[in-house]
């Protein structure tokens, strides 16, 4: 096992990979940017490096400098987190290049499903179910694309293949609309992700986003921990996430749970990864697979018992899973807000010092947060400050606990989102389960068009 890991991240996610570290009796070594520099988990780290100044790419995408803390502090093994250079193919090259443990798939792997078209086309092969669409690349010929659309059939959706964070995509509803939306698109694909690929799927009009947690070792065994319902969202970016779905039945879940497992074996898929579907009239369609732990790991932790990030340590370090899926039990509901600096309902990021940060507590309540009353939420990263998790027997339970654990939660100094999650946690729509992806945006008045 490791000796010393490198945390290449910062925020709730460090702390929550610190922790997992210090369980097992690993030392950790934490970079951080100088906006980071007072933070209390950077402090709590065995060792510290300063990476740089506060904009990310000078400091937590700086991969010379943070190989550099890697060699400087003697860590063994790097874990990425997630967002930054969690999925970054060449930083992972270079990592184990430089003699170092990249805590994450290979960097084949990344590349393969980086890149949004390829992973498509992977999963075809592998059995996975995918959204109708056009076969790999759109071309630049405005004939065939205007074919395929019609082909396809209307309303369709551009994305960009290097797309990512829920950009780079745009629905287009008529074949008048379409040429000029698909150019728009490109150009905005070469500028944000350096990839001017777009790809073109049917777009659904009421799906809901279903995801299936995977986690495979280095010698062929992969199972699959449960789904994930992360419909919740506005603009393409999840807020509430839950597990298991609610009225999925386990068949279904078994069902595609285990293509999803399968595809791992076939691909040689290591560590913890997430199969994202958009789920439509019973039927799941693929749309994109996370090579790294996800923000919303922490429901399938509490409904199966298993300490994900350190499975991906004891993976990366070379161990068998130590279960196999009939081992794997869910049991009960747990329900994640994410809790963001920004005004609940324009969405505008609210940075600043938090003059009180009181915590709820009680039974099923877990909270996993870098953040502290006299924190300052510093302006140059994304705006979540923690998230707030409950578990109960069943959903009702798990919801009633999160009423009374937002109530209970007092931050001020800052705006954030908790109101609108009490209201969520009100909604009669969400009690009952199965809200599409859209309905977010439509109970507030926004259009997704
Ligand atoms: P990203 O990598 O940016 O997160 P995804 O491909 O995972 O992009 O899509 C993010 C979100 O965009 C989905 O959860 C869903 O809300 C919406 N979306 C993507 N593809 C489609 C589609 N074919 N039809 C309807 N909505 C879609």
């Amino acid at each position: 096992m490791f000796e010393k890991i490198l945390i290449a991240n910062r925020g709730e996610i460090a702390l929550r990979v610190q922790r997992a570290c210090r369980e097992l009796g690993i030392k950790t070594v934490a970079v951080h940017s100088v906006a980071d520099k007072e933070a209390k988990y950077v402090k709590l780290a065995d060792e510290s490096v300063c990476i740089g100044p506060a904009p990310s790419n000078l400091s937590y995408l700086n991969i010379p400098a943070v190989i550099s803390a890697a060699e400087v502090t003697d860590a063994q093994a790097i874990h990425p987190g997630y967002g930054f250079l969690s999925e970054n193919a060449d930083f992972a090259e270079r990592v184990e290049q430089s003699g170092f443990v990249f805590i994450g798939p290979r960097a084949e792997t990344i590349r393969l499903m980086g890149d949004k078209v390829s992973a498509k086309d992977a999963m075809k092969k592998a059995g996975v179910p995918c959204v109708p669409g056009s076969e790999g690349a759109l071309p630049d010929d405005p004939i065939e694309i205007i074919k395929t659309a019609k082909k396809v059939g209307y309303p369709v959706i551009i994305k960009a293949a290097g797309g990512g964070g829920g950009r780079g995509m745009r629905v287009v509803h008529t074949e008048a609309a379409l040429v000029n939306a698909v150019n728009m698109t490109k150009a905005e694909a070469q500028a944000a992700f350096g990839n001017p690929m777009v790809y073109m799927e049917k777009f659904l009009e009421n799906p809901r986003h279903i995801e299936i947690q995977i986690l495979a070792d280095q010698h062929g065994n992969a199972v699959y921990l449960g789904d994930r319902d992360c419909s919740m969202q506005r603009r393409h970016q999840k807020i509430i996430e839950e597990a298991p779905s609610p009225l999925l039945s386990p068949r279904i879940r078994d069902k595609i749970g285990e293509r999803c497992a399968e595809a791992c074996r076939k691909i040689k898929y290591r560590g913890a990864g997430t199969f994202e579907f958009l789920y439509e009239n019973g039927e799941f369609y693929f749309i994109e697979m996370n090579t790294r732990l996800q923000v919303e790991h922490t429901v399938t932790e509490m409904i199966t018992g298993i300490d994900l990030v350190q499975q991906q340590i004891f993976v990366a370090a070379g161990e068998k899973l130590a279960f196999r899926q009939r081992d794997i039990e869910l049991r009960g509901h747990a329900i994640e807000c994410r809790i963001n600096a920004e005004d609940p309902y324009s969405f505008v990021p609210s940075p600043g010092k938090l003059t009180t940060f009181h915590m709820p507590g009680g039974p099923g309540v877990r909270i996993d947060t870098h953040a502290y009353a006299g924190y300052v939420v510093p302006p140059n990263y994304d705006s979540m400050i923690g998230k707030l998790i409950t578990y109960g027997a069943t959903r009702e339970q798990a919801i009633a606990r999160m009423r009374i654990a937002l109530s209970e939660m007092l931050v001020d100094g800052i705006k954030t989102n908790i109101p609108l999650h009490a209201d969520l946690m009100a909604d009669a729509a969400f009690h009952l389960g199965g809200t599409s992806i859209h309905y977010l945006e439509q109970k507030l008045g926004i259009s997704h068009k």
